[in-house]
């Protein structure tokens, strides 16, 4: 066994330990080559359980949030879900064995580039990203069945709680300052009432508005 196979095993048994019980998440986890998603200098950590720096200044979260927002989203083979924030494109790749499409936005053209690369080698056929705005969402696609946002807001965007289907769930960090971020899971009923809750404590990159600068 290669020493990246071992090291994620022990990263799935991590997880389960922490409460990551859905077993098609894990395999979604264990299928996706996480060292694939990160600069080169720090690929022999990409199986720790920790997050890690990506270009434009970003990073890939720590692989318990990814799995744990994945398991709150409930995905499944006929969902249709939203990504706000590309970045490495690491989460996208463990939604697309979980769902039926997933849509992804990003803000910076080149994380965006580097992705669609990465999906193509990697053979992820069911993942769509576009350079935009994630405050916006993405209208021409919309409705989605589930929507995941990888940046922190201060206030739940409302554009995308408009793009959420009936029956649907969004998962997304919302918190005025970096220090006071809660994941809130909202649940959208059959009759579009939104229920609200707050689900677990953490620090993620700011979601900004607008595109990204890039020189
Ligand atoms: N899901 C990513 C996490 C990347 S960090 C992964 O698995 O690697 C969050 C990403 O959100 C960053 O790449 C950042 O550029 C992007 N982002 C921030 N605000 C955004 C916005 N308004 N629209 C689209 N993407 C945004």
């Amino acid at each position: 066994m290669n020493n990246n196979a071992a090291q994620k095993i022990r990263l799935i048994m991590e997880l389960r330990r922490q409460g990551i019980s859905d077993t098609s998440v894990l395999s979604a986890i264990e299928r996706v080559p996480r060292e694939e998603f990160i600069p080169k200098t720090f690929r022999d950590r990409a199986y720790e359980n920790i997050a890690l720096p990506i270009p434009s200044g970003q990073t890939i979260s720590q692989p318990f949030i990814v799995a744990y927002m994945t398991q709150m989203l409930k995905p499944d083979p006929r969902r249709k879900v939203l990504e706000i924030g590309t970045g490495s494109g690491y989460q996208a790749a463990v939604l697309s064995h979980l769902c039926r499409r997933v849509y992804s936005l990003e803000r910076f053209r080149s994380l965006q580039v580097e992705a669609v690369r990465l999906f193509e080698r990697l053979k992820l056929m069911n993942i769509t990203t576009k350079l935009g705005d994630g405050y916006k969402g993405w209208v021409e696609q919309a409705p989605f069945d589930r929507i995941i946002v990888t940046a922190a807001a201060t206030e739940i965007p409302a554009l995308l709680v408009d793009q959420l289907n009936d029956g649907g769930i969004m998962i997304l960090p919302v918190g005025p300052e970096p220090s006071s971020q809660q994941i809130v899971k909202l649940t959208k009923d059959a009759t579009g009432k939104v229920l609200e809750e707050e689900l677990l404590a953490v620090r993620f990159v700011p979601l900004v508005q607008g595109l990204a600068v890039e020189t």
